[in-house]
C-alpha cells in the first residue's frame, strides 16, 4: 500500500508504504487501509496540517459511484462498501476509485500527458489495464470495469488469458507473460498459472517468477541481439501495438503513456512499438507514444486526486 499526505497543489508532503499482505484475506486488508488511513490522519494534524478528504485506490472491478470495491482477485474484495466504511471511521469525504485509473488520472494531470486533454495510460505489468481520461476525468463504465485493454482479443488461437478466453492481450504482452513465453520457448522451468491479473501497475517478479528470465532479461537479451529473446520480444510488441491500434481507433487520444514495469525497457519497447503502431494506422492520427514519470506512486496521487475532486464537486 503506498500512501501519502498530498497539499491542494498535489505535492507530497509525507508518504509512507505498508504491507498489504493478501492472504490474511479482505477483511484484515480492509481493517489495515482503514488503521494508515487514521494514522495518516493524526500524521497530518500532529504536523499542523488539517486533513480535508481521503482517497482509496483499489485493483479490480470498482463501482466509483457507489464506493464500492465489487471485485478484486488479487485482494478478493466481494462488494466492499470502502468508501463508506472509510468516511464513517475517519469522518472525513472521501473518495473511492481504481488502481489503474487513479494512476492513469494523475500521469493525464500531473505527469506525462499533462499538456493533453485526451490521455490513454495503459499499465503494463502483471496484466495490462489501460484508463482513458478525458479532460482530467477518468471514464469509469457502466459497471466499473472500464479500461480492461489488457483483454482485447488479438490472438484467436493465443495462450489462454487468466480471464479464460484464449488470446487476450495480457496473455501475449504483459511482462508475465513475456517471461513466461520466453521459459516456454527456452525450455527452462514450468511456466506458471497465468492468473486473472487485474493489476497491470505492478510489475512482475514475485513467487514463480524467480527462476524465470523477467522480461526486462528478456528485452535487454533481445536488444543484445539473442535469438530467442528477439523473437519473444517481438511478439509481445506486436500485439501490444495490435491493441494500442484498437485502442487508438475507439478514443482517439494525443497522448498514450505507457506504465508499469515493462514501460521500463526504454527505447527497446518505444521504438519499435512507434513503427508498429504507425503500421497499422490508416485514417487514425498517430499519438503520442510517452513512457510514464511518476512511477509506481501515480495510484497514490490519483487517489489524492480523487479526494481533492469531491471536495469541489460533492
Ligand atoms: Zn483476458
Amino acid at each position: 500500500m503506498k500512501c501519502a499526505l498530498v497539499g491542494a497543489d498535489g505535492a507530497v508532503r509525507h508518504a509512507e508504504r505498508h504491507p498489504t499482505d493478501a492472504e490474511r484475506g479482505p477483511d484484515a486488508v480492509v481493517e489495515t487501509i482503514l488503521t494508515v488511513a487514521e494514522g495518516l490522519a493524526g500524521k497530518a494534524r500532529a504536523d499542523g496540517l488539517t486533513p480535508t478528504a481521503l482517497g482509496i485506490v483499489v485493483p479490480g472491478v470498482v463501482d466509483e459511484a457507489h464506493g464500492v470495491a465489487v471485485w478484486s482477485a488479487n485482494v478478493g474484495f466481494r462488494d466492499v462498501p470502502l468508501r463508506e466504511l472509510a468516511s464513517t471511521r475517519l469522518g472525513l469525504p472521501t473518495a473511492l476509485g481504481h488502481d489503474v485509473r487513479a494512476g492513469g488520472l494523475a500521469e493525464a494531470r500531473l505527469g506525462a500527458g499533462r499538456d493533453a486533454g485526451h490521455v490513454l495510460f495503459v499499465a503494463i505489468g502483471t496484466g495490462i489495464a489501460a484508463a482513458h481520461v478525458v479532460a482530467g476525468s477518468a471514464a469509469t463504465g457502466a459497471h466499473g470495469a472500464a479500461g480492461e485493454l489488457g483483454h482485447i482479443l488479438v490472438r484467436p488461437d493465443g495462450p489462454v488469458c487468466g480471464c479464460g478466453r484464449p488470446g487476450c492481450l495480457e496473455a501475449i504482452a504483459s511482462a508475465a507473460a513475456v517471461a513466461r513465453r520466453y521459459a516456454e520457448l527456452a525450455g527452462t522451468g514450468a511456466a506458471p498459472p497465468a492468473g486473472p491479473a487485474s493489476d497491470g501497475g505492478s510489475a512482475a517478479g514475485s513467487g514463480a517468477a524467480r527462476t524465470m528470465v523477467t522480461a526486462a532479461e528478456v528485452a535487454a537479451r533481445a536488444a543484445a541481439g539473442e535469438e530467442l529473446a528477439t523473437r519473444v520480444w517481438r511478439e509481445a510488441v506486436e500485439a501490444l501495438a495490435d491493441g494500442l491500434a484498437t485502442g487508438q481507433a475507439l478514443y482517439d487520444v494525443e497522448t498514450i503513456v505507457l506504465g508499469g514495469g515493462l514501460a521500463q525497457a526504454g527505447a527497446g519497447l518505444f521504438d519499435p512499438l512507434r513503427v508498429a503502431l504507425r503500421d497499422r494506422l490508416t485514417f487514425h492520427r498517430e499519438p503520442r507514444l510517452v513512457p510514464a514519470v511518476l512511477g509506481d506512486e501515480a495510484g497514490c496521487l490519483g487517489a489524492a486526486l480523487l479526494a481533492l475532486d469531491k471536495l469541489e464537486t460533492p
